[in-house]
């Protein structure tokens, strides 16, 4: 399976710079809201500065899920379990997996659970 392997080496390799450029973006993220801070009292408006701030978490949020997902998708290439499907241990399909590869299961999974 030279194929299968060259494949892991390069989602692998994806997936670590992803990751590290979502651990940028949550830093740079969090320089910003310290010096924010000021301007947003500054404006005093309330109300935009409680959806400024549940924008960003939810930014945040979605950022600290990516990377838990990429960090389970590096565990799963270690273990030699990554592109198995989770929960019907099928195989994923390479499609799938190069669209999205931190997809922990099959498509058809994948769809039941978000039903
Ligand atoms: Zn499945």
């Amino acid at each position: 399976m030279k194929e299968r392997g060259s494949f892991l080496h390069q989602v692998k390799s994806d997936l670590v710079s992803r990751r590290d450029e979502l651990l940028q973006l949550i830093e740079e993220q969090s320089d910003k809201e310290g010096k924010n801070i000021g301007d947003i009292k500054d404006v005093a408006d309330e109300v935009s500065s409680l959806t400024m701030d549940k924008l960003q978490n939810s930014i945040e949020e979605a950022e600290i899920s990516e990377l838990k997902l990429i960090d389970e998708a590096l565990e799963r290439i270690d273990k030699d379990a990554y592109g198995v499907c989770i929960e019907c241990s099928h195989e994923i399909q390479v499609k799938r997996l190069e669209y999205f590869p931190y997809a922990a299961r099959c498509i058809g999974c994948q769809e039941a659970l978000e039903e």
